[in-house]
């Protein structure tokens, strides 16, 4: 970890992007409390949040519409501290993991989209998100945010789109 002048420890800040979900009870409601936890966490600066849309279920139709956006953060946590403190929020706004069908209904659901450059592959990890390229409900918020994104293998979002 690098050091100040003054010899302090001092933490880098990377820019990362979160994607926002919710599609059962109240969504927008649960969406900004999301937001609102994430703010307050230390180490996590919330930049911009994206308007937020209404989507199709995808994978599993059988469920109510959901409501999709996407958040950009200034923060000091690594991508592994990040995603740990996304999942704690979902547990925290009544999300219950292992309930259900894969892609079901979920009261909110918060995704590691984006960590800087940084590519990781891990278990439980995969940054960018695995499912970020093939989704427009996805794409269309970072877009929004950050016209000129790109992702770590140099393909840019306003490309992504226009497929
Ligand atoms: P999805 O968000 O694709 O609908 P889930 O929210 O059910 O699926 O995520 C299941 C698991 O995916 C999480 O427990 C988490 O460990 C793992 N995962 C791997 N990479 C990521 C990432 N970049 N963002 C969020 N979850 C991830
Ligand atoms: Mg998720």
């Amino acid at each position: 970890m690098p050091k100040d002048v003054s010899g302090e420890f001092v933490r880098v800040k990377h820019k990362a992007y979160v994607g926002l979900g919710a599609n059962l009870g109240d969504r927008e409601g649960t969406i900004r409390r999301a937001v609102a936890l994430l703010a307050a966490t230390p180490g996590v600066e919330v930049l911009r949040v994206s308007a937020l849309r209404e989507t199709e279920p995808v994978g599993y139709a059988d469920q109510p519409r959901f409501l999709n956006g996407a958040a950009a953060l200034a923060t000091e946590l690594g991508p592994r501290e990040l995603l740990d403190r996304l999942l704690a929020i979902e547990l925290e706004l009544g999300r219950v993991r292992g309930e259900g069908p894969r892609f079901g209904p979920r009261a909110v659901d918060l995704d590691l989209l984006l960590y800087g450059d940084e590519v990781v592959d891990e278990p439980g990890l995969t940054v960018p998100h695995p499912r970020l390229a093939e989704r427009r409900f996805v794409l269309e918020p970072l877009h929004e945010l950050e016209p000129a994104l790109t992702l770590p293998d140099g393909r840019r979002v306003a490309e992504l789109l226009s497929e």
